[in-house]
């Protein structure tokens, strides 16, 4: 078997490595080199076994390897990995579209597929763009929030608000408001932002093409979590001013804030909604952008054609494991399992208040975060050192600078859980000390 040794040169001599200063991480950085994901666990290559704080970037919703899935894969990659989706349809795309809009918030009947998150916004933002100029509209800017995350294609890019992240790029990108963040520490219940929100798209929502959020929580930008009537009020005011609204649900869909969708929690219906991540159960990229009657009406008249479409557009291998993942959430029930385990986040984060160093903390769903400084953002360390804590006891529990945050796989177990939350209570404690 070749050596951890081996695998750790080759990747410092040859991967770039994603969110990742590079010249620090090739000098001293000691990866997990993995070997084997199982449920909640990560295993690395001697054996040593963490539990996935995180579930891997957000996307293994019903942990890693499930059964289900897998033989869902393997049957598929038997008979049909892959095929173009134009002009061409086939089983798994045909009736994951219908069983995707079938548990959509009312609607969003229509389903275009693509890749990942990124994929599926700015699959959005074209689809708002081509709906303005179809109809003859000059709307061409986007609003967005302080700090939000949409993905890293230009198009998301300029939808971002983490001001980190869009530097680099600032001049070349298409034009975006962004409104105050209803999630910040200072305006928790939003209030302000949601005037400030108003304000813009009654004063400004004739050169608007869309408002996009992510609803209910800011992920990327440490977990900042904002009130439902937030967005029952912005659905309310879009649609007042025929401004069209985008729920990025990439992050939020398939459980995560306890519900199948977070803007199930306002009782609204956006007009556009992106879902990838858990949607295809972390095993493999696929994504898909959902669409009202009215923005795909204009799409049916005359010879209208939205010119765009990804090479692996309505993959049968991620579409049948798609499918399998609505079958799963159905057949096993795991909205009402994840009851008891959200509970328990929502307790161990109020709980870690009283701890040394912690500033703030906030659960919704199956996600808690703490802040351990008062707002250093992405940048800072104080959470890394929390990091090396938790990878010391068993877990890995990769942080948003200061923010140390718990998103795992929904199914995972109230043993496993018990063991993670007190992993981060422990290893908060001990860079107290
Ligand atoms: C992760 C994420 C994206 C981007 O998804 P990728 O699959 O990484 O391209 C977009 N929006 C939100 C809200 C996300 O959390």
């Amino acid at each position: 078997m070749i050596s951890r040794e081996a695998i750790v040169r080759a990747d410092k001599a040859h991967v770039w490595h994603p969110y990742t200063a590079m010249g620090r991480y090739v000098v001293d950085a000691a990866p997990l080199v993995l070997e084997r994901a199982e449920g909640s666990y990560l295993v690395d290559v001697d054996g040593r076994r963490y539990l996935d704080a995180n579930a891997s970037w957000w996307v293994a919703v019903l942990g890693h390897g499930h059964p289900r899935l897998v033989e869902a894969l393997r049957r598929q990659a038997e008979r049909m990995p892959h095929v173009a989706l134009a002009g061409i349809t086939h089983e798994p795309a045909a009736l994951l579209a219908a069983e995707l809009a079938a548990v959509a918030p009312p609607g969003l009947g229509r389903v275009f597929f693509s890749d990942d998150g990124s994929t599926a916004v700015e699959a959005a933002m074209k689809m708002a763009l081509h709906y303005r100029h179809l109809r003859g509209e000059r709307r061409r800017r986007f609003v967005a929030l302080d700090g939000a995350f949409h993905g890293e294609t230009l198009g998301c890019t300029s939808l971002g608000g983490v001001e980190l992240f869009r530097r680099p790029f600032a001049d070349m990108v298409v034009e975006c408001v962004h409104a105050p963040s209803p999630g910040s520490g200072e305006d928790s219940g939003g209030a302000r932002a949601l005037e400030a929100m108003i304000e813009l798209v009654e004063a400004e929502g004739e050169s608007i093409a869309a408002v996009v959020v992510e609803p209910l929580v800011q992920g990327a930008s440490g977990m900042r979590v904002y009130p439902a009537s937030y967005l029952a009020e912005l659905a309310r005011t879009c649609r007042a001013h025929d401004v069209l609204w985008i729920a990025d649900e990439v992050f939020t869909g398939y459980g995560r804030t306890g519900t199948m969708w977070a803007c199930e929690r306002a009782g609204v219906s956006p007009d556009l909604l992106c879902t990838a991540k858990g949607f295809s159960g972390g095993m493999l990229p696929m994504a898909a952008t959902l669409v009202s009657e009215r923005v795909f009406a204009p799409f049916l008249e005359g010879d209208a054609t939205f010119h765009y479409g990804h090479s692996y557009c309505g993959n049968p291998l991620g579409a049948a494991v798609a499918r399998e993942v609505l079958a799963v959430f159905r057949e096993e029930r795991v909205l009402d399992a994840i009851q008891p385990r959200c509970r328990a986040i929502a307790e161990a984060f109020e709980r870690f208040r009283g701890l040394p160093g912690v500033v703030r903390t906030r659960s919704l769903g199956m996600i808690g975060a703490l802040d351990l400084t008062e707002g250093s953002g992405y940048l800072g360390t104080v959470g890394w050192r929390v990091y090396e804590e938790a990878r010391r006891r068993g877990a890995w529990l990769r942080p948003l600078g200061d923010t140390v945050y718990v998103t795992p796989p929904l199914t995972i177990s109230s043993d496993e859980l018990d063991e993670l939350l007190a992993i981060v209570e422990a290893s908060v404690r001990a860079i107290a000390s």
